[in-house]
């Protein structure tokens, strides 16, 4: 049982918890050792308290031992994405802006995951506030894909993917802005959820674009992600953005089992689509088909312009959120500047990396007085355009079936140019901008043993038909079951 405890599921790990066959201690005791064997070579952590760990599971064994245990979270150590904060721990955001800042509070999703017993470990690596797509621009260096080292493991949330492939943790929270759970997830050949926008909390968030950052699960199986969206999800007064919604039990609802009518959009499916890719997402189109599920090819006719728009209003936002970062309340300042002015500057400067600054520039010139109506307004307005597609689309169909990423896990390095790292986002940016909830589930492998995704993206608080659907597909595969030679 030992050997491969940390690649064991919540579920299954919760039962032996319940049965008293394991303990959080030797479950967290075993992370803290795999973490030692492999991390040298993934990299994945910005940086762990284990002591903290270790004390957090013996709590957990104490409210076990006292007939106190909390439910199938109760113990369990998972990852948190370097951009979600906990009380007393560092949140760096992966920039030299925040390399010695200490988070003063708890997100809120942090004080629900201790809430229901969770063992609340880790900094993960991604790209600097979130901004990327290979983990790559982190100011302390790349994280490595588990399944070949020589590759990245997508962004921003790499070193949440990463840890779970690599079975440093059981599962992980990561942020999605236009695809950093779901391309990581996919990349790395693990469950990445993005839940609708206001599902989750995002109070203790670093925000980067906030009409469109949500945080979300990375989990091994359908029925973990269900278990981890579960706990995080509901109305927090700390986010004015957030949903009054009711939380179903998830994880009942994953037993739902319906003829969905699944719509297939042709827009998602052209030029530049890896063909490997292509033929594993035709094979699990196939699958549905063969459980009695409607297919049918949907238009959602705006999507050539969802990659501008997205780029205009995420860095107009992100040129606004980055301005706190002023060398006076947060984070890095630098030393001999002749002026307030001059120590503003020196200290961006020298704190945000190239990525963030292009960012920030970007944003601040689509915002300015001469160019507002001709591109922010017009993003705004295109913005609109892109989520009546999808509501349109839901009028004939119950979700949408998609690749996830358009190629498998790049070489590091592979692409210097922006744009090229740009375009890794296509099928995911729209999701963000219409709101909407989706997720990535892995549906096979390249022929070079590289993982692939499966994007189910879902109707508005609709999380559970398409846990359900994934569930489904999960259930029929075993995909899951293969973990990374490290
Ligand atoms: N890759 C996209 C970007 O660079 C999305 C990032 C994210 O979702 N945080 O902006």
């Amino acid at each position: 049982m030992a050997v491969d405890l940390f690649f064991k599921s919540i579920a299954e790990l919760a039962a032996l918890l319940e049965a008293k066959t394991l303990s959080s201690t030797e479950l967290t005791s075993a992370l803290i050792a795999r973490k030692s064997a492999v991390e040298g070579r993934v990299k994945a952590f910005n940086s762990s308290d284990d002591a903290d760990a270790l004390a957090q599971a013996a709590a957990s064994d104490a409210r076990r031992a006292a007939g106190q245990a909390r439910g199938p979270l109760d113990g369990i150590p998972v990852g948190l994405k370097d951009v979600i904060s906990v009380s007393g721990q560092p949140l760096t955001a992966s920039s030299k802006m925040l390399a010695n800042f200490v988070s003063p509070y708890d997100a809120t999703v942090t004080v629900n995951l201790k809430r229901a017993g969770a063992v609340v470990w880790g900094r993960l690596n991604c790209d600097e506030f979130a901004m990327g797509s290979s983990t790559e621009n982190s100011a302390f260096g790349p994280t490595a894909n588990p399944w070949d080292l020589t590759r990245v493991p997508g962004g921003s949330s790499g070193g949440s993917a990463a840890a779970l492939a690599a079975g440093e943790v059981i599962a992980a929270l990561g942020s999605d802005t236009g695809g950093s759970i779901r391309q990581p997830a996919a990349l790395c050949g693990v469950v990445g959820l993005k839940p609708t926008y206001g599902l989750v909390s995002r109070y203790g968030l670093v925000a980067f674009a906030s009409s469109l950052d949500q945080i979300g699960p990375f989990a091994r199986t359908v029925e973990d992600a269900a278990l981890m969206l579960g706990a995080i999800a509901g109305h927090d007064p700390l986010d004015s953005t957030s949903f009054k919604a009711e939380i179903p039990d998830y994880r009942a609802g994953l037993k739902q089992r319906r003829p969905w009518r699944l719509g297939i959009p042709k827009e998602y499916f052209g030029a530049g689509l890896d063909p490997a890719v292509g033929a594993a997402v035709e094979k699990a189109i196939a699958f549905y088909k063969s459980q009695g599920c409607e297919i049918k090819e949907v238009s959602l006719p705006h999507t050539q312009y969802c990659l501008d728009t997205y780029y205009i209003i995420a860095t107009a936002e992100a040129s606004s959120n980055l301005a706190r970062f002023d060398g006076i309340r947060y984070g890095h300042r630098a030393k001999g500047a002749k002026d307030v002015v001059d120590l503003y500057a020196q200290s961006r400067a020298e704190g945000f990396g190239a990525e963030v600054k292009r960012r920030i520039i970007l944003g601040t010139y689509v915002l300015s007085s001469g160019y507002y109506d001709a591109y922010y307004l017009r993003a705004q307005k295109v913005r609109t355009l892109i989520r009546q597609d999808f509501l349109n689309a839901y009028r004939e169909v119950d979700a949408l079936l998609t690749p996830t990423s358009p190629m498998p896990a790049f070489k590091l390095g592979e692409k210097s140019d922006p744009l090229a790292l740009y375009l890794c986002d296509i099928y995911t940016i729209g999701v963000n901008l219409a709101g909407l909830p989706a997720l990535s589930v892995p549906c096979g492998f390249t022929p070079g043993g590289l993982p692939i995704g499966l994007q189910l993206i879902g109707q508005p608080f609709r999380e559970a038909d398409l846990l359900a659907m994934a569930h489904t597909y999960e259930q029929a595969h075993d995909w899951h079951t293969r973990h990374p030679q490290l």
